[in-house]
């Protein structure tokens, strides 16, 4: 325990700048894509309705390209409504990737290339902007300078080094278990909306197409129509499949409360890992009051986590990512006792989206572009977690990484 208490410390700085920077991230809509000539550097700006975290960086294979990489993003740019256009200079062309694991623009490049600056602006007559510099270099500069970020270190790194419960994964098996169905609709529909089951159904099949799209996940949906499935043969289809991961996707309701509002993420085996947390945090040294709560959360969740709690390790996870893009009704680790969460050989979690009580979230759950950034975050947790299973690229989310930036207000 001392090894994993120290280590963590000396990671303390790199994890705080990429986890301090996201608590402040909201989701933008890119509206603008432009180009300025000058010199000796070209510059591409990239105007959003919000401010946006982003990484910028150049790959070499199989063309020099340049990718800029969001934490969260929609394309808005009406003139552009396929997603892609021509650049100037040495851009020749650029496209939007939605349906990568992360949002990205990728601009391809006619020549060898350096990111001199990138940074984020104010709003001036138009939206926010981030600012790509980029500028001509050598071929062995290229090669030297271009790749995926720089590894340092990510959360699977240290779960698996230090904690041992990184997941055994060639590839990693996802079940998506869409709550409800048929005869059962689950909460009922409100404001015009489908009912839970409905919506459940939509979110799910984005989720499986998100992961679908990377070739790098085998996708296990417990049910892919409008049809019943009970309860313990959702969780069977889990444990058959010795899947790495069952989250289930659900909707809430109030009942004729129609306040509440917000999302909520719930993990198995949460007794233990309170009470392991709280002896944590009062054995003291790991908590710094300069240290955003999110962080200390999880670092305590990743020094403590062990093959029981690979379902917190990845609620914790799946709720930092919902909270950069949706509000959380409980921001806090919640303790359940669902039929589906109560299999223990599956690490589950339950993903109640929203309310469907309350209008704005059945609104926003019902509109398929919220329900695509909804699962974007889904995916997000999940890439954070078993990225690296089938030889994918580890997933840049939590490495610290001197390109990266984040627009200001
Ligand atoms: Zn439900």
């Amino acid at each position: 325990m001392v090894t994993v208490v120290s280590m963590m410390k000396t990671l303390l700085c790199a994890l705080a700048a990429a986890a301090s920077a996201s608590a402040a991230a909201l989701a933008g809509d890119i509206t603008a894509v432009r180009f300025g000539e000058h010199p000796d550097y070209t510059r591409i700006v990239i105007e959003t309705d919000q401010p946006v975290e982003f990484r910028a960086f150049a790959l070499s294979e199989p063309a020099a390209r340049l990718v800029v990489q969001f934490d969260q993003a929609g394309w808005d740019v009406g003139a552009l409504p396929a997603g892609a256009g021509r650049g100037v200079g040495p851009v020749g062309s650029f496209r939007f990737d939605e349906n990568a694991s992360a949002p990205r623009l990728v601009f391809t490049l006619t020549r060898p290339f350096m990111v001199r600056e990138s940074f984020g602006l104010d709003p001036a007559d138009g939206g926010y902007r981030t600012v790509i510099d980029i500028e001509p270099v050598s071929e062995a500069a290229f090669e030297r300078t271009s790749g995926f970020p720089a590894q340092t270190l990510t959360l699977d790194d240290i779960i698996m080094e230090e904690v041992g419960a990184a997941p055994q994964c060639e590839v990693a098996r996802i079940v998506i278990d869409p709550g409800h169905g048929g005869r059962d609709p689950g909460a009922t529909a409100r404001f015009g909306g489908g009912h839970e089951k409905d919506v459940n159904l939509a979110a799910g099949l984005i989720l499986r197409d998100l992961l679908n799209a990377t070739g790098r996940y085998e996708v296990i949906m417990t049910r892919d129509t409008d049809v019943f499935v009970e309860l313990e043969d959702r969780v069977g289809i889990a444990r058959e499949a010795r899947a790495d991961l069952f989250i289930s996707l659900h909707a809430d309701s109030a009942g004729d409360n129609s306040g509440p509002r917000g999302a909520t993420v719930y993990s198995m085996n949460h007794r233990a890992a309170d009470r392991s947390r709280t002896r944590a945090i009062r054995e003291g040294d790991w908590v710094d009051t300069n240290r955003p709560e999110e962080v200390t959360r999880i670092l305590v969740e990743m020094a403590l986590a062990n093959k029981e709690g690979e379902s917190e390790v990845f609620a914790e996870a799946l709720r930092t990512e919902v909270g950069r893009t949706a509000r959380l009704w409980r921001d806090q680790p919640m303790q359940a006792n669902f039929a589906v969460l109560t299999d223990g050989s599956t690490p589950s979690v339950l993903f109640e989206m929203g309310f469907l009580t309350n209008r704005e979230d059945a609104q926003r759950l019902n509109d398929p572009r919220e329900q695509r950034r909804l699962m974007q975050a889904a995916m997000a947790a999940i890439e954070s977690r078993f990225g690296r299973c089938a030889d994918g690229e580890p997933s840049p989310r939590y490495i610290a990484q001197a390109g990266g930036s984040r627009s200001t207000r």
